[in-house]
């Protein structure tokens, strides 16, 4: 003969209460949950709510011990959340580190193979290059060809004009050479001062010497720039050499070596082909 709620204090929870009388009044079993405190511990409750006559069996069961791993849980779940948050954005500062540094390496390779001045191949890259290709042009049975190239009277450009403008005069027939060689085939690189030298893979000597002559062709036909306001018409002469069968890179640059020598002494602005008598091309 007593209000249930002066002996079960959770049941004063409205929410609960009106759950108590919904199931008495449907006739449908319920079941809630609800926690209270005692002291400073709260305690879980679970409650199976079953109509019987015009009342209610009500069944509690103290989940406390379950609702407390389970919110142990919850929390670790939430610390390993964060741990792979944070791995993952160590990997992501990992890569980014990796990759920047794969970038330096590749410029780092890249200062060291070329010339600062032209940005073309430095002599030690350029026969690295070279004797890579030879062997895959020995393998495959192809001619492999030479060119050594050298401004004639540079060093009155140097006296003349100034230093500045020799550099201009160097880089300017950097890219003249750079723009008559088969991309992606031949190597153009600077053999030091005004010496260049391109190597033409798959090449004999009528392909040599075609390029030879559109080098100084290109050289008669147009002056080159120095500055804004002056273009200067220079010469160069040529040695020329195919590879001999078995021939290593340092005789095959001699050869070609030679027959600038060569072209330089008949007079300079010209092409002469190693082991030949006669100059292919003079001025
Ligand atoms: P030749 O026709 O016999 O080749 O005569 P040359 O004057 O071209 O040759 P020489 O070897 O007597 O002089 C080459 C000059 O090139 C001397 C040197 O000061 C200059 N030189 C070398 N490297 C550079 C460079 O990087 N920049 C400039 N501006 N001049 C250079
Ligand atoms: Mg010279
Ligand atoms: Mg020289």
């Amino acid at each position: 003969d007593r209000d249930a709620r002066e002996t079960l204090p959770f049941l004063a929870d409205q929410t609960i209460w009106r759950r108590c009388l919904y199931a008495i009044e449907l006739r449908r079993p319920d079941m809630v949950e609800t926690s209270y405190m005692i002291g400073d511990r709260t305690t879980w409750l679970q409650i199976a709510l079953a109509p019987l006559g015009d009342g209610l069996v009500m069944t509690m069961t103290d989940v406390t011990d379950l609702m407390v791993a389970n919110q142990t849980l919850q929390c670790r779940a939430a610390t390993l959340a964060l741990e792979i948050g944070r791995e993952r954005a160590t990997r992501r500062a990992l890569s980014h580190e990796i990759g920047q540094r794969e970038e330096r390496e590749q410029e780092l390779r890249r200062l060291a193979e070329t010339d600062p001045l032209t940005a073309l191949l430095n002599r030690r890259s350029f026969i690295e290059k070279a004797n890579a290709a030879i062997a895959d042009c020995d393998a495959a049975g192809e001619d492999t060809a030479l060119i050594i190239v050298d401004l004639d009277h540079f060093k009155s450009v140097n006296d003349s004009y100034g230093h500045g403008a020799g550099d201009a005069v160097i880089r300017a027939f950097a890219d003249l050479l750079l723009g008559i060689a088969r991309p992606d085939r031949d190597l153009v690189g600077r053999f030091g001062g005004e010496e260049f030298a391109v190597f033409m893979p798959r090449a004999g000597t009528a392909a040599v010497l075609r390029m030879a002559r559109r080098i100084q062709d290109e050289l008669t036909r147009r002056k080159l720039p120095v500055s804004e306001t002056l273009a200067l018409q220079v010469s160069a002469s040529l040695g020329v050499a195919t590879r001999r069968d078995a021939e290593s890179f340092t005789a095959f640059i001699e050869r070609a070596d030679r027959a600038l020598y060569r072209a330089k002494n008949e007079g300079r602005n010209r092409i002469c082909l190693a082991e030949a008598d006669s100059i292919v091309v003079a001025a």
